[in-house]
C-alpha cells in the first residue's frame, strides 16, 4: 500500500535515481582478482585460490605486552654485585651469563623486531606439522627450558606435534630425571631421548629426527628463543615443495645481558676456501622482494627446517660426521645438488646465545673437524676439493673413512655436481672469496720510522681484541701481517682484521674484529710515497703509535709526522699503484 503510494508520488525521481545507479555499477572499474578475498571461515581469505588465514596470536600478545620484569620485551638486563660469584661460575661451565638467565623468566615477552610487512602477512591454511628437535650437551637449565616454552608458546598448538630433545651425554646432575619430571608436569609435548655416549652434535640431531613422527623436522641449538609467529613461515615454503630447506633469520641474544636484537637484515649463507662460514649480500631483486623468503646457498647451521621426507631421501645427515663442523655445508650441498631449494624466510625469527667462549673440552683425540670437512669435501665437491687442500694440505693426511654410503646417496638421487652448484646458487661466491687468492699488497712487519726497532705487534696486551701494542721487531709471527688482495689488514693467515669502528676522539682504538671484506672501517691502503697506513675510503687517517708507550691507534693524517711512518717488508708496487682501480673498489 505505501509502496504504491510513494512510487505515484515520486515516478520520475526514482526513475533517475535508479538510472543514475545502473549507470555507476556499469561504469565502476571491476575489481582486481586478487582483492577479490571471500570469507569463508573465520579469518580464512583467498589469495590468488588459494585458502590463507591470518596465524597471528593476538590473545598472547595482548598478554606480552603487559609482562614486566627483568629481560621482558628483549631488554637486556643486569645482576647486582652480590651475585659476582654465582655469575662467575655459572659462566666458566657455559659461556655466557646463565644466572642471569636464572632471574629471566621462561616465557619472558620479546619485542617485535620483523620487517613491517611480517605483522600481516597470512599463510597457507594448509600447512604440514612440525617437529622440533633440540641436541643438548650440558646445557644449562633455563637457557634449554626458554628454548622449548618459546617454541611451544608462540606456535599454533595444531601446527607443533612434538618437542624432542636429545641429551648427548650430559653430566649436569639436573638434565637427567629432574628434566623428565619438569617436562612431564610443565611441557608435556616435550620429551628427551638420551643417547648412551657422546656423539656429538649431528648424530644427535640424526637421533632425534629418527623419533620423530611429524612431518617437518626442525632442528634448534638449546639455547634459543623463538619470537612471534615464527612457525608458520617456515612451514610454508615446504608446502608448496617439500624438497625447500627453510631458515629463520638468526638474531643475537647477548651472552651477557639477554638482550635481544637483530644481527642484519639478511645476508645469504657461504663459505671460504678453508670452510669459514662466511656471508654473502641479498641480491638487489630479493632486497626489492622482502620479507619474502630469498635464496641462500649455505645455511648457517644450527637453525632451520626440513620435511621429514625430503631429509631422509637425501640420507639425512652423513653418521660418519663427528660431534660438529662441516654438517651445514653438507646439507645445504645436498639440498642443491639434490634438486631441492633452500631459504632463508625474513618473517621467522629466532635469537641464539653466541656464546662468549666455548666451555667444553675437546671430546676427542683425532682431528675430528678435519675429517668431517674432508669427507665432505670428498663426497661432494668434485674438482672444486682441490681449493681447500691447497690452504689446509694438512686435511689429505686425514683419513675420511668409509664414505661408499654417501656416494651411493649421491648416486641413488642423481645429485648435480658442485660446479652447477658454483655457477647456478653461489655464483657470486668466487668474487667474494676467490678459488685463487690474488696477491697482497704488502705483508710481513710494519715497522715503525719513529723508532726502527719496534714493529706492530698484533700480540694483545691489554684490552680484549685490541690491537694495542708495538714490540721489539722479530721473526716471530706475531710481528707478520698482510694487506690483503681485500684491502684490509691482518695478521698472517688471521681472520681477524684491524677495525677501526669509531674514529672520534684523538687516539681512535684499532680492533682486531672479524674480517668482513667490505669497505669502510677495514679498509686500508699503504700510501708507500709518504709511508703512512691511510685508513677507510676517505684516507683522513692515518695508523700512528706512541713509541713511548709503545701503542698504536689511528689518528688525523699528518705528512710530518714521524709516528705515522710505517715501512713494510715486501710491498707489491705495481699493485699498490693499481689499488684504486682493483676490487674492491674504494
Ligand atoms: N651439542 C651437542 N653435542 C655436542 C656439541 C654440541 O648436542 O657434542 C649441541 C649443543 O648443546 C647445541 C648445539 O649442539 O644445542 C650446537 O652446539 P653449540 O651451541 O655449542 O655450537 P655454537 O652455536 O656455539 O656454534
Ligand atoms: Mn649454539
Amino acid at each position: 500500500m505505501r509502496l504504491r503510494r510513494v512510487w505515484g508520488r515520486h515516478k520520475e525521481k526514482i526513475l533517475v535515481a535508479g538510472l543514475l545507479a545502473l549507470v555507476f555499477v556499469v561504469m565502476a572499474p571491476p575489481k582486481p582478482i586478487r582483492d577479490m578475498v571471500m570469507r569463508e571461515e573465520e579469518g580464512v581469505v583467498i589469495v590468488d585460490g588459494v585458502r590463507k588465514k591470518d596465524y597471528n596470536d593476538y590473545m598472547y600478545l595482548k598478554k606480552e605486552v603487559l609482562q614486566t620484569g627483568l629481560g621482558e620485551h628483549g631488554i637486556g638486563g643486569s645482576l647486582s654485585p652480590a651475585f659476582d660469584k654465582e655469575k662467575e661460575e655459572l659462566y666458566k661451565v657455559n659461556g655466557f651469563n646463565a644466572r642471569l638467565s636464572d632471574d629471566i623468566a621462561l616465557n619472558r615477552s620479546l619485542s617485535d623486531i620483523r620487517h613491517p610487512k611480517c605483522k600481516k602477512k597470512l599463510y597457507l591454511v594448509d600447512l604440514p606439522n612440525a617437529a622440533v628437535v633440540v641436541p643438548f650437551h650440558n646445557e644449562h637449565w633455563t637457557t634449554l627450558l626458554r628454548t622449548a616454552f618459546s617454541a611451544y608458546n608462540r606456535s599454533p598448538k595444531h601446527l607443533l606435534k612434538e618437542i624432542i630433545l636429545v641429551d648427548d651425554a650430559s653430566t649436569k646432575d639436573f638434565l637427567g630425571k629432574k628434566l623428565d619430571d619438569y617436562l612431564e608436569e610443565h611441557l608435556p609435548i616435550a620429551r628427551v631421548v638420551r643417547l648412551p655416549s657422546r656423539w656429538g652434535l649431528i648424530r644427535a640431531r640424526l637421533e632425534g629426527a629418527k623419533h620423530a613422527t611429524a612431518d617437518v623436522l626442525i632442528f634448534l641449538d638449546s639455547h634459543t628463543e623463538c619470537t612471534t609467529n615464527w612457525l608458520p613461515p617456515l612451514l610454508e615454503p615446504i608446502a608448496v615443495n617439500y624438497k625447500t630447506a627453510v631458515c629463520p633469520f638468526i638474531d643475537v641474544i647477548d651472552f651477557e645481558t639477554f638482550e635481544y636484537r637483530a644481527q642484519d637484515e639478511g645476508r645469504r649463507g657461504s663459505f671460504d676456501w678453508e670452510f669459514y662460514y662466511k656471508r654473502l649480500p641479498v641480491l638487489p631483486e630479493d632486497e626489492a622482494n622482502m620479507p619474502e623468503p630469498f635464496k641462500s646457498p649455505v645455511m648457517a647451521g644450527g637453525l632451520f627446517a626440513i620435511s621429514s621426507k625430503f631429509f631422509w631421501e637425501i640420507g639425512g645427515y652423513d653418521p660418519g660426521l663427528d660431534i660438529w663442523g662441516g654438517e651445514q655445508y653438507e646439507l645445504s650441498f645436498k639440498v642443491w645438488q639434490c634438486h631441492g631449494t633452500m631459504v632463508d624466510t625474513p618473517c621467522s625469527r629466532i635469537g641464539h646465545i653466541y656464546r662468549k667462549f666455548a666451555p667444553f673440552p675437546n671430546p676427542r683425540k683425532d682431528n675430528f673437524i678435519a675429517r668431517n670437512y674432508r669427507r665432505v669435501a670428498e663426497v661432494w665437491m668434485d674438482e672444486y676439493k682441490k681449493y681447500l687442500y691447497m690452504r689446509q694440505p694438512g686435511w689429505l693426511q686425514v683419513d675420511t673413512g668409509d664414505i661408499s654410503e654417501q656416494l651411493a646417496v649421491r648416486e641413488r638421487n642423481k645429485c648435480k655436481p658442485f660446479k652447477w652448484f658454483m655457477e647456478n646458487v653461489a655464483f657470486d661466491l668466487a668474487k667474494h672469496y676467490p678459488l685463487i687468492e690474488p696477491p697482497d699488497y704488502c705483508n710481513g712487519t710494519i715497522q715503525s720510522l719513529a723508532n726502527t726497532n719496534l714493529c706492530v705487534d698484533s700480540q694483545m696486551k691489554g684490552q680484549f681484541d685490541r690491537l694495542d701494542s708495538l714490540g721489539e721487531c722479530g721473526p716471530n709471527m706475531q710481528f707478520q701481517f698482510q694487506l690483503t688482495a681485500f684491502k684490509d689488514i691482518r695478521p698472517l693467515k688471521s681472520h681477524n682484521c684491524f677495525d677501526v669502528p669509531d674514529l672520534k676522539g684523538e687516539k681512535a682504538p684499532v680492533l682486531l674484529y672479524g674480517c668482513h671484506k667490505g669497505l669502510g672501517n677495514q679498509m686500508w691502503r699503504y700510501d708507500m710515497e709518504n709511508q703512512l697506513i691511510r685508513f677507510g675510503g676517505q684516507e683522513t687517517h692515518c695508523l700512528d703509535s706512541s713509541t713511548s708507550n709503545k701503542e698504536v691507534f689511528v689518528s688525523m693524517c699528518d705528512l710530518n709526522s714521524q709516528t705515522q711512518k710505517w715501512k713494510w717488508s715486501f710491498v707489491n708496487k705495481d699493485r699498490l699503484n693499481n689499488y684504486k682501480n682493483l676490487d674492491p673498489k674504494p
